[in-house]
């Protein structure tokens, strides 16, 4: 049988008939921007997470615009981030004005540490990105203590949480998420949020979703037109009190995976703080074989950061020279096997069998 990357079908099958009830609700209320759907599903979200604001917003990449740009980024600003992310990371800073300074990560759990963060700071440097990637946690608070603010970019790890329980994005001053189709919570086309526990953060962040007004009549400042959509809204509120379950049958896969002795034919992804396994991504020296192998026995695998941003074409102007060789390490031996909250012990058995069949040593 064969096993897929990823399934976001058959989670949502269960929910089918209350989607379609609830869109034709939104529909015939009439209300499609900014209306009582998005207010209750910041407020929802904000308890899910435990963080004192949630602000919807059009996409995971607005999100993490807006939020720089409220944290002061801009012309003169540097801002720290990995190189092993996805491409929107380092964009939305060079959108704002401020510089990309990439920094180092550690191969084995794919996030950046304090060391490689202090290695990377200069004297311009105001603001930390921390990407929680594949749901693994970055060490937010350790980053705290370097004196920077710390803006998490939380996309990939919706229900994650760190050693101490807390969620990933209410652990820096401000993080951003993405609701984009595939991600652990997934809307029905673009979607994004930002979460802080800063009130005026909060409200600048409100003011650049629309137009940098408060009232719709006086513009204060130059801003956008990033709302997150009522349809958007509504069905995600459906979906919300699910993400625990799912995640479970996430955590439950990653389990399954360990316990059939994947561990004895790749080097397994060592977990920071209790991660959400948007994605299981496995590492081998020779990872691109693996995936030629795995996809010969109907096995979905994806490299998704071969190429890390510093070394991306439209990133040249901030490539700065420095070795990231943990980034490299990485970026060279990583693959994305599949996972889903519905990926169970038999289907984890098979993805393990034809590892080891691949014999690749
Ligand atoms: C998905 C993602 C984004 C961008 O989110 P969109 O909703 O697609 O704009 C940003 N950062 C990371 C790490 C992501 O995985």
């Amino acid at each position: 049988m064969p096993v897929p990357l990823f399934d976001t079908r058959t989670p949502l099958e269960p929910l089918r008939a209350a989607l379609h009830a609830k869109l034709a609700e939104t529909l015939d209320g009439g209300r499609y921007i900014l209306g009582p759907e998005v207010a209750a599903f910041e407020a929802e979200l904000a308890a899910y997470l435990g963080a004192r604001h949630t602000i919807g917003v059009a996409n995971g990449t607005d999100a993490l615009v807006l939020a720089l740009r409220a944290l002061g980024a801009g012309p003169g600003v540097d801002v720290v981030l990995p190189s092993l992310t996805f491409y929107a990371s380092a964009e939305a800073v060079a959108l704002t004005g401020a510089r990309p300074v990439f920094c180092d990560v550690d191969p084995a759990t794919f996030c950046v540490t304090p060391d490689s963060v202090q290695a990377a700071l200069t004297p311009a440097t105001r603001i930390v990105m921390a990407v929680h990637l594949f749901g693994n946690v970055a060490p937010v608070q350790e980053l705290e203590a370097l004196g920077v603010a710390v803006l998490e970019d939380a996309a990939q790890a919706a229900g994650s949480r760190a050693a101490d329980g807390r969620h990933a994005g209410t652990l820096g001053v401000a993080s951003t998420f993405s609701f984009f189709p595939s991600k652990n919570l997934g809307a029905f086309g673009d979607a994004g949020a930002v979460a802080t526990r800063d009130d005026a953060l909060a409200e600048t962040v409100r003011m650049l979703r629309f137009h940098g007004s408060r009232d719709k009549e006086t513009f204060e400042l130059i801003g956008h037109n990033s709302r997150l959509d009522e349809l958007q809204a509504a069905l995600l509120r459906l979906l919300l009190p699910h993400l625990d379950g799912w995640n479970d049958g996430r955590r439950a896969a990653a389990r399954a995976y360990a316990d059939a002795g994947l561990g004895e034919h790749v080097t397994l992804p060592e977990p920071a703080g209790d991660p959400a396994w948007h994605l299981y991504v496995i590492r081998h020296p020779r990872a691109d074989a693996l995936a030629v192998a795995l996809k010969g026995q109907g096995i979905g695998t994806k490299a998704y950061y071969r190429v890390p941003l510093h070394r991306q074409p439209a990133m040249a102007p901030y490539a700065d020279g420095r070795d990231l060789p943990g980034t490299e390490e990485a970026a060279r031996t990583h693959l994305a096997i599949p996972m889903s909250p519905v990926l169970g012990p038999e289907q984890a058995a098979e993805v393990v069998a034809a590892v080891r069949d691949a014999d690749l040593g």
